[in-house]
């Protein structure tokens, strides 16, 4: 019988997931669900890994790669992958894949949820009525700000852009985008106009961030991006936490210039709960949970299964980050 390859799984994942990658490999995990794999651990199990089934919270960079002699693939169980060094991963003929289109809608429902939580200060009123300060109605308590019929700026209009366009339009909403290329069939089938940034955060109500993590848009907000918004508007990132610059942004929250944001990612995962953002009751924040749903987890841990098998067997996965590289 063929020796089975050895696969290394950064987290407790799925059975399903961990059922089809038993039947054909050798598995070693680690267990833990509440914390990452130690470096050190990661390390050590590298050097044995044909296959690594890993997390956002890994950092695969060029020294850990320098210790995998046998890896052949890094199977992403998200879409964002800005936490591997894919050209690392290339020159050493490492294929990279990722999860895409699988957890879009959820995202965009979460995206959308936390737009309406923050525009109608959903926590900060379940809070007050839990405190036992809810006397009376009141005409200008706990008022925010309609969506309906508001604008909607989107930066970043892909699946997940996309997604939350289309809800947009169940709200009346104008929707702005922003990309570097333009989306024709975007624009005819929902309606968006395309905009420059600046124009986008001049005019919009809501603003919404879903481009990758890369070195382009690190700190594509930031001081002066803010400063260009409405002092009414309401910022929204479900992308990745280093493309709001934060001090900025929780300057610009403190000081009034614009109303409120929300936020399900950081610059550092987890967030201190002494982060000065979370100081601000205008400021509705999430564990990074865009993705979290039972059905979409369970599909993104066995599309990611399913990427490392196929490499493993020597086929080209459905999702690859590189596909240049890998024609290579
Ligand atoms: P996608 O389909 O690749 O869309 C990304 C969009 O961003 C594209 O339209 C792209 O258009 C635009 N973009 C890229 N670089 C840009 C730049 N420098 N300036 C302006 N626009 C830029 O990705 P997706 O599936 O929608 O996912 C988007 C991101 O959401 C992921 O990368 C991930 O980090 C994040 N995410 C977060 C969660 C969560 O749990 N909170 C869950 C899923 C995804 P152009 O190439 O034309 O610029």
């Amino acid at each position: 019988m063929p020796v089975k390859p050895n696969v290394y799984i950064t987290r407790k994942i799925p059975e399903p997931a961990l059922a089809r990658l038993r039947e054909a490999c050798d598995i070693s995990m680690w267990e833990e669900e509440d914390i990452p794999v130690p470096r050190e651990i990661l390390e050590r199990e590298i050097t044995k890994a044909d296959g690594l089934f890993c997390l956002l919270t890994e950092t695969i960079d060029e020294a850990l790669l320098e210790k995998a002699e046998k890896l052949r693939v890094i199977s992403q169980m998200a879409v964002g992958y800005n936490n591997i060094d894919v050209h690392a991963a290339s020159r050493r003929g490492i294929v990279v894949t990722h999860t895409p289109g699988v957890l879009t809608e959820t995202t965009a429902d979460l995206t959308f949820a936390l737009l309406l939580a923050t525009a109608r200060r959903l926590v900060e009123a379940e809070h007050f009525l839990r405190r036992g300060e809810w006397k009376t109605w009141s005409p200008m308590l706990l008022t925010g700000r309609d969506v309906f019929g508001a604008t909607l700026g989107i930066i970043g209009l892909g699946r997940i852009g996309e997604a939350v366009a289309r809800r947009a339009k169940g709200f009346d909403m104008k929707v702005l985008y922003y990309n570097r290329n333009r989306k024709p069939e975007a624009e005819k089938s929902l309606g968006v106009i395309y905009t420059d940034l600046d124009s986008l955060l001049q005019e919009s109500d809501f603003v919404c961030v879903l481009t990758p993590y890369t070195p382009q848009t690190r700190d594509l907000i930031g001081e002066r991006e803010l400063a260009l918004m409405k002092d009414t508007a309401v910022l929204i990132n479900t992308a990745r936490g280093g493309i709001v610059n934060e001090a900025a942004l929780y300057s610009a929250l403190k000081n009034g210039r614009i109303w409120a944001a929300g936020l399900d990612v950081f610059e550092q995962e987890p967030v201190s709960p002494d982060h000065p953002l979370l100081s601000l009751p205008n400021v509705v924040a999430l564990p990074h949970i865009g993705s979290a749903s039972v059905q979409t987890r369970i599909k993104m841990a066995m599309m990611a299964a399913n990427h490392l098998l196929q490499a493993l067997r020597g086929q080209v996965p459905d999702y690859v980050v590189h596909p240049d590289a890998i024609k290579k």
